[in-house]
């Protein structure tokens, strides 16, 4: 999710991501093509990560530079319009989202590199989840205990790896559906402990959306802010309230809560 502590958050990500719009904003316009960044802008302003993956939108991963270079070509190009309609992402226009098998077995080891917080990464984790799972009995998330003392991405008896990591760009971050199994992990920061009126639970609940597959809420054009890209499928109406809005990005919720709303997208992606 988001960056780390409130007031950082203004720091890491929204510069970030002020700077996309800005410049998917004067192209659309037609304006001055001096106000887009170049790749070469792009790429140097855009963090890389501990495993070498390009953190963008906050806390989503890219996977190398020719993944980066998709991104941006896509980040620059013409906005197609949407009309209604949680937001799943879409990869050449189809939607990013798991298999109806593979959905039911979401697998997944909480690295004991977390110390004596292990525990404690494990609950949330399990609360995260259910509030998927309780949307839709199509999705299932599995921890794998036994992985737990090898959990990284070489693992490749469990799907994904959930790992800690230290440092200020993010409190954790995730991947979507179409990540290669490499880059395939949720990455904590410590500061998930420290992050306000933001639960750890609804934190990663956040992380796990975009492991199913979903959006930020506030890429969409009711924002007013925040934009990312377009590729991206409307599932519902818009809910400023989504937990995957950004409370900062114009949200209407300040607590990061999982709506109504978010169950619903659930469903319609994944059956109920
Ligand atoms: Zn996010």
């Amino acid at each position: 999710m988001l960056s780390s502590r409130i007031h950082k958050i203004s720091a890491g990500v929204a510069c970030l991501v002020a700077s996309l719009a800005a410049a998917s904003v004067s192209t659309s316009a037609g304006a001055d093509s001096a106000d887009v960044p170049t790749y070469q802008e792009f790429e140097a302003s855009t963090y890389v990560d501990v495993d070498g993956a390009y953190v963008v939108n906050g806390d989503e991963v890219v996977s190398g530079k020719h993944d980066l270079r998709t991104f941006y070509e896509r980040l620059v190009a013409p906005p197609q319009t949407h009309e209604d309609g949680l937001i799943v992402n879409t990869v050449n226009g189809v939607d990013d989202k798991w298999s109806a098998s593979q959905a039911l077995n979401l697998t997944y080891c909480v690295s004991t590199r977390f110390g004596t917080r292990h525990d404690d990464i494990v609950a949330a984790m399990s609360a995260g989840a259910g509030l998927w799972e309780a949307a839709t009995s199509k999705v299932n998330f599995v921890h794998v205990p036994a992985q737990d003392g090898k959990c990284t991405t070489r693992n490749n008896a469990i799907l994904f790896s959930v790992e800690p990591v230290s440092t200020s760009q993010y409190i954790a971050r995730a991947f979507f559906p179409s990540t290669p199994k490499r880059q395939r992990n949720v990455l904590v920061d410590d500061s998930i402990w420290a992050s306000g009126n933001w639960e750890p639970g609804d934190i990663l609940s956040h992380e796990l959306g975009h492991t199913l597959g979903f959006r930020h809420e506030h890429t969409r054009p009711e924002s007013g802010t925040c934009f990312e890209d377009n590729n991206w499928r409307p599932l519902t109406p818009y809910d400023s309230a989504s937990i995957m809005h950004y409370p900062q990005c114009n949200g209407s919720s300040s607590d990061l809560e999982f709506q109504a709303s978010d169950a619903e997208g659930a469903r319609v992606l994944y059956g109920s």
